[in-house]
């Protein structure tokens, strides 16, 4: 086993066990924020036919060139009927928008054009010219064309494009199965009130809804006892998961079994300990084809290690394009002292000024314990080792946040 490895290290271990599950098709309907698994190429052109543009007369626009023309109107045609009449000079046909374009018509007259229309007889203020007002055919996606590549995710209006295709069911990548499992003698669940010395457990509803947000699936959270019978129980209940998730029990404490049951077990340990601030004592292992994750009981540190980790995991897992936050540059504005030797991922807020440039400073106090910090901050300003100290107005690499808006709160 690894250990007090850089960051840059450790993130790249993580995501190297991190193998794309496999894909499900489900209805489109119930496939907001999934993942495409396939390419998905288009088996038809979009617009599928030629249609009017506007609510008007398909005409031959050089049947128009002659002022005070006067066109006879061979049919009407609604949207989704099919033409019957060929368009010849001296004649046309009504139509409306989205309307199949009928034969030897070349162009549409809109109804805002016409001077009078008596009977099926109408003339215009003015002429068209060809093509004007007709929508072609294929002008916006090609049959054969790679309309995706796969990885992408599924917006609302990717589900447009994939409905007017008609890719429903849809091929997705199933959710990676994480398991979140809180560890403490002190931890009571949310709706219990805590006695003298207990806590309420916030990382297990923190992580869990973190998983979501990722992509992943998570039935529940749960919580062992600083017990190893106890974390071994819950180990082997949750064998199946893709992703095993504890938080807590991976310190330096007396009772911080998490590691050790883990190997009894037959797992493996990869690395623990990353020079990185918070979250110092991240453990990270395998046990048969589950891969472990034990962030550090401190809510600050827990959320920023999953957000640092097993994000871009669960990312990595669903086949996705890109991996993790997005990044931006950031202007720092004030001062940051930090541990030379460490990467120090701090809680920020960025804002977005009025020239454009993205400003970012420290969201309040950064104590690991400080939870408030995590609410307040909308990015993770990245602070790498080397330096003691990174500069108000220097330049800072900054990671958003999922829930985050460059606006403020
Ligand atoms: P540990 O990593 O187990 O040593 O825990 C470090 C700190 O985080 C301790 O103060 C714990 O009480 C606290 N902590 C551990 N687990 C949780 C949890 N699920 N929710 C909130 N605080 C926790
Ligand atoms: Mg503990």
């Amino acid at each position: 086993m690894r250990t007090f490895i850089s960051f840059e290290d450790a993130l790249n271990m993580v995501l190297a066990s991190g193998t794309k599950a496999e894909a499900e098709h489900i209805s489109l309907s119930m496939a907001l924020g999934r993942t495409l698994s396939e390419p998905i190429v288009s088996l038809q052109n979009l617009p599928p036919f030629a249609s009017s543009a506007m609510d008007g007369f398909a005409v031959i626009a050089s049947d128009l060139a002659k002022e005070g023309a006067v066109l006879n109107v061979v049919e009407h045609i609604q949207a989704g009927d099919i033409p019957q009449r060929a368009i010849k000079p001296g004649t046309c046909a009504k139509i409306m928008t989205g309307a199949l374009f009928p034969e030897g018509a070349d162009s549409v007259a809109p109804v805002e054009w016409v001077l009078s229309e008596r009977g099926d007889h109408v003339s215009f203020s003015r002429a068209p010219q060809s093509g004007q007002h007709v929508r072609p055919a294929a002008e916006d996606v090609r049959e054969g064309d790679t309309i995706f590549v796969g990885g992408e995710v599924i917006t609302p209006p990717v589900t447009g494009m994939l409905a007017s295709l008609g890719v429903d069911p849809v091929p997705v990548v199933r959710r990676p199965r994480v398991a979140v499992i809180s560890t403490g003698d002190e931890i009571v669940p949310p709706h219990v009130q805590p006695g003298p010395a207990q806590i309420r457990d916030s990382n297990g509803p923190a992580l869990r809804s973190q998983v979501l947000a990722a992509g992943g699936d998570c039935d529940r959270y749960e919580h062992a006892a600083d017990d190893p019978a106890a974390i071994r129980l819950v180990i082997e209940e949750n064998k199946s998961a893709d992703i095993l998730i504890f938080s807590g029990g991976v310190s330096m404490g007396d009772h911080d079994y998490v590691k050790s049951v883990l190997v009894d077990m037959g797992g493996e340990m990869l690395f623990w300990k990353v020079r990185q601030r918070p979250g110092k004592p991240l453990a990270f292992g395998k046990i048969g084809s589950t891969v472990f994750l034990g962030l550090p009981g401190n809510p600050v540190s827990s959320a920023m290690c999953f957000a640092i980790y097993a994000r871009p995991l669960i990312h990595k897992m669903l086949g996705r394009e890109r991996v993790g936050g997005q990044k931006v540059s950031a202007i720092l504005q004030h001062d940051v002292k930090k541990v030379a030797d460490l990467h120090h991922f701090s809680r920020g807020v960025a804002t977005m000024g009025e020239d454009g440039t993205i400003g970012v400073s420290e969201a309040g106090s950064q104590g690991s314990n400080l939870f408030s910090s995590v609410v307040r901050a909308n990015c993770i300003i990245h602070l790498p080792s080397g330096e003691a100290m990174a500069r108000e107005g220097s330049r800072v690499t900054i990671e958003l946040l999922p829930w985050a808006n460059l606006q403020g709160h």
